[in-house]
């Protein structure tokens, strides 16, 4: 963010910037202590199929059940966890539970897990990748790993892992796709399986001339394509037309928690 930032590109120094630091590092402490004392839960968002709607998996997303403060979603304590490395064990943790879920899920359901470029940069990340499957009975065919762009910073262990958790059998996905600054450079180092366009650009009226050339170009690179944030029929519809295979948002369901997705796939197998 550019704001507020000195001509060199460094924040200037300002009083608040001190209060800053410090709430920062009380947060720090507390997240250390969520991790230790399990205070993390892992929801759940439906992937569906367009346009049917059919699930076909879902992804992973991490929230923090405060003592004081209630549920949190990883926008208030995901930077911390960044900066502060704690992102590495809460990563292990989200990894964890993901895939024991999963393995309870029926037929060939898939699981998509949020990865940061630092816990990708830490040498062995495939074995803890591989630990994970193998306790919770996870085929690795049935786990996705969503990667952003920042990876393309690369460093440590970055190269290596990308290949060894390809070598494992899991698929890649590089999300929130088209907001970073060196996506078609990544594509052509990190050979990803799927890509999901950034909720930016699924329109809302305006143009859609990027979820059309993005929808060309997976097709050209036979990548799958997920539309994310689709948050109403229409955009279903003509996210359908552009050709986008798969897709997640608020129109087919909102995150949820592991029980209240076991009940949906219970419902709908009872159905089909
Ligand atoms: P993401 O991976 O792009 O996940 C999708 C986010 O979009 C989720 O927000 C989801 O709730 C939200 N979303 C889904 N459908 C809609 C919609 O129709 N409209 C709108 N407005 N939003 C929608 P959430 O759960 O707050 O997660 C935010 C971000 O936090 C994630 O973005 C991901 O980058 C990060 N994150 C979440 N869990 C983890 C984790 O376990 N590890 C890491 N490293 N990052 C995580
Ligand atoms: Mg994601
Ligand atoms: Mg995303
Ligand atoms: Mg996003």
């Amino acid at each position: 963010e550019a704001k507020g930032r000195g001509e060199g590109g460094y924040e200037r120094y300002r009083p608040e910037m001190e209060a800053r630091g410090a709430e920062r590092s009380r947060q720090a402490a507390a997240l250390r202590t969520a991790i230790i004392e399990d205070q993390l839960v892992v929801h759940f968002q439906p992937v569906v199929t367009l346009p049917e709607g059919r699930i076909t998996g879902a992804e992973a997303l991490v929230r923090w059940q405060h003592p004081v403060d209630g549920l949190l979603g990883p926008g208030a304590f995901i930077d911390t966890a960044e900066q502060t490395g704690l992102i590495v064990p809460l990563g292990v943790r989200v990894l964890r539970a993901a895939t024991r879920e999963a393995a309870t899920w029926p037929g060939e359901l898939t699981v998509s897990v949020n990865v940061s470029a630092r816990q990708l940069r830490e040498a062995g990340f495939p074995a803890v990748v591989e630990a994970a499957l193998r306790e919770s009975g996870l085929p690795a065919r049935r786990l996705t790993v969503e990667i952003t762009e920042s990876v393309a910073v690369g460093g440590g262990a970055t190269t290596e892992n990308l290949q060894g958790l390809r070598d494992l059998g899991v698929r890649l996905s590089l999300d929130d796709f088209g907001t970073g600054a060196s996506t078609l450079s990544l594509l052509a180092t990190c050979p990803v399986h799927q890509i999901k366009l950034d909720r930016s650009f699924v329109p809302d009226g305006g143009s859609d001339a990027i979820a059309r050339a993005v929808a060309q170009m997976a097709r050209a690179f036979g990548l799958q394509t997920v539309a994310e944030g689709v948050e109403t029929a229409e955009q279903a519809a003509l996210m359908t037309r552009l050709g986008y295979e798969r897709a997640q948002g608020f129109h087919f369901a909102r995150p949820m928690s592991a029980a209240d997705l076991r009940a949906r796939l219970g419902a709908t197998a009872v159905r089909s």
